[in-house]
């Protein structure tokens, strides 16, 4: 892509980046004809800095739950930012939403606000370990909580001793999850747990409710405290935390993503026999207590209340399943579609090393569509039929194009 706006950014971003882009959000990761650098967001359309426009798929990894740029949240995000943004102290809006948060989601009793999902996770086991007095958290294998050293898939840098306290179980495996209880015997602060498995690169399996039944029983008997880690699914497969229709509640949950459709904010909800130990434990930022973001939460959340945001994700994220699942069969592909409607992930079943994947996302998007080749995606609210007809019109030629390349099955 010599010669564009996109190659003369990433020329500059060498000198003065590390790497040139860190994280997940390296063009590298992707095709060589994705854009590193994007400019402009309206509904469900995406512009890169070169003026190419995509329908996207990836809704920013997940924040964007209504669409870019939703009027409603931009005007109470504008109306809050002509008051105030980062003070001394917070504003009344982190009152409001800490209490519409407590409204809205079951086993919340109390709603303490910070900005990433890694502040949130983090701060979750922070608040077990406080409560317990014990150490040990149980975490799923391959499951994505941040990236701070306890968590971070990259281990550079990381010590022995910042995962020294954590065991691990397969995710829906009753006998890995008991081994890992035994483990940690009496030393036992919590369990740490995604609300479905969605691992990069895997299929996604839904949790098996008698393994959340399980994880619940298991704290219950072991006076551990439960971890519902929501940053990638909270508002967009339940209105409230994502095992409310299951029935069963953790004692904390973190969220972060659509919390805001964009803005910084994420947040811990608890129960009430955690609020002493939340108020014990010291952890904060600077731009925490932020007003804008936190105004941006609040007609985020009432939105997708107000305009049955779920229920549209669900139709969206159905109508895009349909078109592909009936374009790889008629194409002869074989594939996996997993998980809910609203964060699908679909890999050719033939793929040994994300070959066809790699190729169908190169193809799509230039047919204008945005996707991620190992990572859910995602559809908001603003993914109407139209937006995902012209989804699927780009990935109907992105499979004949996987055909052509490497043939059927
Ligand atoms: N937990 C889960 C399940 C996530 O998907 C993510 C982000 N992808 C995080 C935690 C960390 O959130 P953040 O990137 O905002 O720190």
């Amino acid at each position: 892509m010599a010669g564009t706006s996109d190659a003369a950014l990433r020329e500059r971003a060498r000198r003065v980046i590390p790497g040139g882009m860190y994280g997940h959000q390296r063009a590298g990761l992707f095709p060589e004809n994705f854009p590193q650098y994007l400019s402009h967001g309206e509904g469900a359309l995406i512009r890169d800095v070169d003026g190419r426009e995509f329908v996207d798929l990836l809704c920013g990894y997940g924040p964007i739950v209504l669409g870019y740029q939703h009027p409603g949240v931009e005007a109470a995000a504008a109306a809050q930012r002509r008051q105030a943004d980062c003070q001394n102290a917070p504003s009344a809006r982190m009152v409001e939403l800490a209490e519409l948060l407590v409204d809205v989601v079951d086993h919340a009793d109390w709603a303490y606000l910070a900005k990433n999902g890694t502040d949130a996770t983090t701060t979750c086991l922070t608040i077990a370990r406080a409560a317990t007095g014990r150490s040990v958290v149980l975490v799923a294998r391959g499951s994505y909580h941040g990236a701070a050293p306890w968590c971070t898939p990259g281990l550079a840098g990381v010590l022995p001793s910042d995962r020294a306290a954590l065991r691990y179980f397969e995710y829906n495996d009753h006998a890995s999850l008991r081994a890992a209880v035994d483990e940690a015997g009496d030393d036992l602060a919590g369990i740490i747990v995604t609300p479905f498995k969605h691992n990069d690169g895997e299929d996604q399996e839904l949790v098996d409710p008698a393994f959340a039944r399980e994880l619940r029983q298991v704290c219950d008997s072991r006076n551990a405290v439960l971890i519902l880690d929501d940053v990638r699914c909270g508002f967009r497969l339940n209105f409230g935390g994502s095992w409310e229709s299951l029935g069963i509640q953790p004692d904390l949950s973190a969220w972060g993503k659509a919390v805001s459709n964009g803005y910084t904010v994420s947040a811990i909800l608890g129960i009430e026999a955690l609020r002493d130990a939340a108020t014990s434990i010291f952890s904060t930022g600077t731009y925490w207590f932020a007003a804008v973001p936190m105004a941006a939460a609040i007609a985020t959340i009432n939105a997708i209340r107000d305009e049955d945001g779920i229920a549209a994700m669900e139709r969206a994220g159905e109508l895009l399943r349909s078109g592909i699942v009936e374009q790889a069969r008629a194409n002869d592909l074989a594939i996996s579609y997993t998980g809910p409607a609203q964060m699908p992930y679909f890999r050719f079943l033939a793929d040994t090393d994300f070959e066809r994947m790699m190729h169908f996302s190169r193809v799509a998007l230039d047919h204008g569509v945005y996707i991620h080749p190992r990572h859910n995606w995602f559809v908001s609210v603003a993914h109407t039929d139209e937006i995902v007809a012209r989804a699927l019109a780009g990935t109907e030629a992105a499979f004949r194009a996987v055909r052509d390349r490497f043939g059927d099955g």
